[in-house]
């Protein structure tokens, strides 16, 4: 609030808004500067770490200074105001093609069949939902009740299947993932298969073990369910991660629209789209796959629009970002990015292998992340586990999460890294030696510590034995 005492001149940390608590829970009666609410907002949103440090997250970090730029620019423009910036829906086209052609689509419209979102989750949902409409219609045409439908996927999900299959009432039948099956194992789904299943959701970069689940197999695996059963089972391909790693890295691995039975695949323009928060895309194989229920007209806009989508205002800076990437990068650029942070999780991969406490998941790093665990001799003694790590490297500025496995190996306990462009070779260096100096601290500890105490008492109860 700005009193009598406060004028233009008054020092920003000496007004009377300053000098009072924050609002909590009522609206201020006056208003106050706009440098001082600048600068009370700003105070309180200083980072906890440095976000290039943060290798939990996936969501991109860095962009050119002139990507900055042009998206700052657009910060006002409502996407959906298509009348007054008709060029940005254009732009929307665009992406959507390209995206489309990474993905070898077979469809022969100038303009393909696609969505933009905030981020993969609306990406997913679309994807669902589209696979749902049409599975109920095929049923409602061979006289079929519809009530029952449910969509096969590995444990290892996303929150956003979950929240997919809790908001449209659809059961979510999982396969676990077991210590010798690290993904999605494509006999184990089609035995969850049945004439209800909507569709299978395999995942490229699973989000806890950053593998891909072989779509090859499943398609091959469905289509000779088909033949035996008579289900008919499409895949929507949840590649929120590898769908902008795949095209790239691995252009000869059929993942995508090349099989038959993917009709949809989603993707986060925000992880290696290259893109600041929050992007989507969700893109259909043919504009058939998109059910007509899914399209919305509104007239009150200056013209006839017609939109896709669970949200209707968006930001559009995103759009421009992820044009303007795909013109800076090209395919070329795009590669050498994805490269260089394949080749700086490879290292580190290497490095955390070399360890003699730790045990990588797998041998394989398919997407630029990876997960580790502690070795099970050296864990039998230990007095320290991954969540002490998680917390001393946050001493020195990392974030490197620590979790337990889904259900059915969740007495795994992992870490995990996610390389993302402006992770550098020189960055993980000083990771790994941060790393290797915790664990050398660790080891001279005498007693366990109390989370290292607390995973014994847990194991117990399951019959794993440490001893000290
Ligand atoms: C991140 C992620 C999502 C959700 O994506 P958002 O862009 O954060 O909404 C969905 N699926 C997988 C596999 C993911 O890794």
């Amino acid at each position: 609030m700005m009193t009598k005492h406060d004028n233009l001149t008054t020092d920003i940390y000496a007004s009377e808004t300053m000098r009072h608590a924050a609002p909590v829970e009522k609206i201020p009666e006056k208003g106050t500067t706009p440098q001082i609410a600048y600068r009370m907002v700003k105070d309180e949103t200083y980072a906890q770490t440095r976000p290039e440090l943060n290798l939990a997250t996936f969501v991109t970090t860095y962009m050119d200074e002139e990507a900055t730029q042009l998206m700052n620019e657009a910060i006002s423009i409502n996407y959906i105001d298509e009348t007054e910036y008709p060029r940005v829906a254009v732009m929307c086209g665009r992406c959507i093609n390209i995206l489309a052609d990474l993905w070898n689509t077979p469809e022969k419209n100038t303009w393909k069949t696609g969505a933009l979102g905030i981020g993969s989750s609306e990406a997913c949902m679309l994807g669902g939902v589209a696979a749902w409409l049409r599975w109920r219609e095929r049923r409602k045409q061979a006289g079929k009740p519809c009530d029952k439908p449910n969509l096969v996927m590995s444990s290892a999900y996303q929150v956003v299947w979950e929240k997919f299959c809790q908001l449209w009432q659809i059961e979510l039948r999982t396969v676990p993932l077991t210590e010798e099956c690290r993904t999605l194992d494509p006999e184990a789904a089609v035995k969850l298969c049945d004439e209800n299943t909507i569709c299978v959701v395999p995942i490229c970069g699973v989000t806890w073990t950053g593998l891909n689940d072989d779509v090859e197999a499943l398609d091959k695996a469905l289509t000779k369910y088909h033949k035996e059963s008579g289900n008919d089972i499409p895949i929507h391909v949840d590649a929120a991660s590898g769908g902008f790693i795949l095209p790239f890295i691995d252009p000869h691995k059929k993942w995508d629209f090349r099989l038959d039975r993917v009709l949809s695949i989603s993707t986060s323009g925000h992880k290696y789209g290259l893109v600041y928060p929050g992007l989507g895309w969700v893109i259909w194989k043919d504009k058939q796959y998109l059910p007509k229920e899914m399209s919305f007209s509104v007239n009150y806009l200056g013209a006839e629009v017609t939109q896709v989508g669970l949200n209707f205002s968006r930001p559009a800076a995103q759009v421009l970002g992820q044009y303007y990437n795909f013109i800076r990068y090209g395919r070329e650029g795009y590669k050498a990015v994805q490269e260089a942070s394949m080749e700086v999780a490879r290292y580190c991969h290497t490095e955390i292998g070399k360890m003699k406490c730790f045990a990588n998941y797998s041998d394989k790093v398919e997407n630029p992340l990876f997960i580790w665990k502690m070795c099970s001799t050296y864990e039998k003694t230990a007095k320290w586990t991954l969540y002490d790590l998680q917390d001393k490297l946050k001493q020195s500025g990392w974030m490197v999460p620590a979790y337990s496995m889904p259900a059915n190996i969740e007495q795994t306990v992992v870490m995990r890294v996610v390389v993302r462009q402006g992770f550098s070779r020189d960055m993980a260096d000083q990771l790994l030696t941060d790393i290797r100096n915790a664990v050398a601290e660790f080891e001279q500890l005498k007693y366990p510590t109390t989370s290292r105490l607390k995973l014994e008492k847990q194991e117990h109860q399951c019959g794993k034995v440490f001893t000290h």
